[in-house]
């Protein structure tokens, strides 16, 4: 009955449920039935902590924006804060958030494993958490996960690699790559990785793909923070140090836009992007405003979409759900696993970005207007 009761979710069914039950004489059963209406009574308009890392991307304020708006439609508080990539304020802003009286918080990491006290203060007040987007690694104190198929986003950018490349046309290659990963302290980044390298393992190993770099390890290929500018010089010294004479750089896997641009730029500075030298193939991720413009002009080849405001409408449906003392709907329940436990998960499907599809996915789905892209 529990479980049906979590499926229905909504006040009126509880209710409906608590009367059949006290009819039946069901004593345990009515008292979950009147948690759960109590739960939905007592949580009416109550304060909801939301953290995001920071603003310095334009995805997460378009998250954090998303969240805030749901949220309030359905009438509750916010307290929407953002910690500039810096561990001790967002810890700091989960901590006032529990003081003030948030009834959940909804998190997105900065480092994925510094947060566990904070966590505990939750749970000691009851507090129910949704990591958002990012695991949040260590802790038995997390109860669900709103996300996108980390390892397929991985999938895709070197699927989309090798289309840049003509490899899914037959090209036959060699061609010379270099890889980048995202922040060692966001369980995202090896997902994405290992994601991609399930894809460009093989080609590596059949000669079609070269790392003339020779750094080929998610160690010396993350980027610390997702910073674009640690990116540019990573790039900056893999050209003067291995790109000497006439060898080019055909493809970079780059898991964010923001490190796309970093990468670009350290390209352009060394000659790439002139109608003699086109930049290489050049991944990404998140769709923001400028690597679209930047697909559009040919300079980055692909991003991957991952829409935020489906990720808010689902990560807000949780919330309420948790809120009103159902249980919310997950569709995995086996691969995000914290170090502590598996985190109940809903996923959403990334779809890859390109020149070819950009006006029907991102202008189509009303992401972006066509003016916002001139
Ligand atoms: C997110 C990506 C984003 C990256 C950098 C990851 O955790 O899943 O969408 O590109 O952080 O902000």
């Amino acid at each position: 009955m529990h479980m049906r009761l979590g499926r229905i979710g909504g006040v009126v069914s509880a209710i409906a449920l608590a009367a059949t039950m006290t009819a039946c004489g069901s004593s345990t059963k009515t008292v979950d039935a009147e948690a759960s209406t109590s739960a939905a009574a007592g949580n009416a308009g109550a304060l909801i902590g939301v953290t995001m890392p920071t603003k310095s991307s334009e995805r997460w304020i378009h998250d954090g924006d998303n969240v805030k708006e749901q949220l309030e439609k359905l009438g509750y508080k916010v307290d929407l804060q953002y910690a500039e990539n810096d561990i001790p304020t967002q810890a700091n802003q989960i901590e006032n958030q529990i003081t003030k009286g948030a009834k959940l918080l909804i998190i997105a990491s900065i480092d994925g494993t510094a947060i566990t006290s904070q966590l505990q203060q939750a749970a000691d007040a009851k507090i129910p958490v949704i990591a958002y987007d990012r695991l949040i690694r260590n802790s038995p104190n997390v109860d669900y996960y709103a996300t996108f198929d980390n390892f397929k986003v991985g999938v895709q950018q070197a699927t989309s690699l090798l289309k840049g490349l003509g490899v899914e046309d037959g090209k036959k290659g060699p061609f010379n790559v270099e890889l980048f990963g995202g922040s060692p302290d966001d369980n995202n980044a090896t997902f994405f990785w290992e994601g991609a390298m399930s894809v460009l393992k093989p080609k590596i190993d059949d000669g079609t793909l070269k790392v003339p770099s020779g750094q080929t390890d998610f160690k010396t290929a993350a980027i610390l923070r997702w910073d674009p500018a640690t990116a540019q010089k990573r790039m900056e010294d893999i050209l003067t140090k291995t790109y000497t004479g006439s060898t080019k750089v055909n493809g970079v896997l780059s898991p964010y836009d923001g490190l796309s641009i970093g990468i670009l730029s350290a390209l352009k500075s060394s000659g790439y992007g002139t109608s003699g030298q086109p930049y290489p193939t050049v991944t990404g991720q998140d769709a923001e405003l400028a690597s679209v413009k930047s697909i559009i002009a040919d300079e980055q080849y692909s991003t991957i979409f991952k829409d935020t405001r489906k990720l808010a409408e689902q990560t807000v449906k949780m919330a309420d759900a948790v809120l009103k003392g159902g249980k919310p709907e997950v569709n995995n329940t086996k691969d995000y696993d914290n170090g502590n436990k598996v985190v109940p998960s809903y996923l959403l499907d990334p779809v890859i970005v390109d020149k070819s599809n950009y006006k029907e996915v991102i202008v189509g789905g009303n992401y972006y207007t066509e003016d916002q892209l001139k």
